[in-house]
């Protein structure tokens, strides 16, 4: 049995990796334990994967003191006085928390719980719903926010969830590294697997901080995406009453 040098908790007890490594391989990183265990099963682990099987809660302390370690070394790489500079005292430990617990969450957080109430009696719903999301993102190249609505339709299948899980979904696949036109394609994905329709539109508007606060600079930019799967791709009255919806929604509460 080997033993890496992966700890899992404060209290400095080894935590053996079955199966990681027969050769006596050792690793001083647990974020290098499970990347070796993620390319070994060949999962992918983009920065837009939801890689929850991996990472427990009680990891996630751990990784998260790895983390602080390394955005250490970038501050000094960066040339900033982290020992005097109060504002840049903590700044390290903040990233890595602020990287794990909230704008990467969605990678390292299951699925949310989603309840679904059966759909199925004579007088059972069956036209289309429309949920307005807020978003906030981040871009996997430049690592900026990104920020916007989507509007996720669907025409009622044989079940239901309660409407606040839609945004619960679209956020969850939202934390993450993506890119707009990636997480149109997950939400409409997480969606369909949530609610067991077939039929779904996701149509998403968000500014990005890449193209505002970096490069060409420009403020006002938006930047469309839109999905279709079933009716709403291949029923032109379904594509024309989603679209009509989300200008009564532009209406309702413009962005
Ligand atoms: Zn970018």
């Amino acid at each position: 049995m080997v033993y890496n040098k992966a700890y899992i908790s404060n209290d400095d007890e080894p935590v053996s990796y079955d199966n990681i490594d027969s050769k006596g391989y050792e690793e001083a990183y647990l974020a290098d334990v499970i990347r070796t265990k993620m390319k070994r099963d060949n999962k992918r682990f983009w920065a837009g994967d939801n890689i929850s099987d991996y990472v427990t809660e009680e990891m996630k302390h751990k990784l998260i003191d790895e983390a602080t370690e390394a955005f250490e070394l970038v501050l000094d790489r960066l040339l900033i006085d982290r020992e005097t500079d109060p504002n840049s005292q903590g700044t390290a430990r903040r990233l890595a928390k602020m990287y794990f617990n909230e704008i990467m969450s969605g990678r390292y957080e299951p699925s949310p719980d989603c309840t679904a109430f059966p759909n199925d009696s004579e007088d059972r719903y069956e036209g289309m719903l429309v949920v307005r999301s807020e978003l906030r993102s981040m871009c996997s190249h430049h690592h900026q926010p990104v920020a916007g609505v989507a509007y996720i339709g669907i025409i009622a299948a044989s079940k239901l969830i309660g409407l606040s899980k839609y945004t619960r979904i679209a956020q969850w696949c939202a934390r993450r590294g993506t890119l707009q036109e990636e997480l149109a394609n997950d939400i409409a994905r997480e969606i369909s697997k949530a609610t067991g329709a077939k039929d779904v539109g996701v149509y998403i508007q968000a500014t990005h901080g890449c193209c505002e606060n970096r490069g060409i600079m420009a403020h006002s930019s938006l930047t469309q995406t839109t999905v279709l799967m079933g009716h709403f791709k291949n029923d032109p009255g379904t594509k024309k009453e989603f679209f009509d919806n989300i200008k009564l929604q532009q209406d309702f509460a413009p962005r």
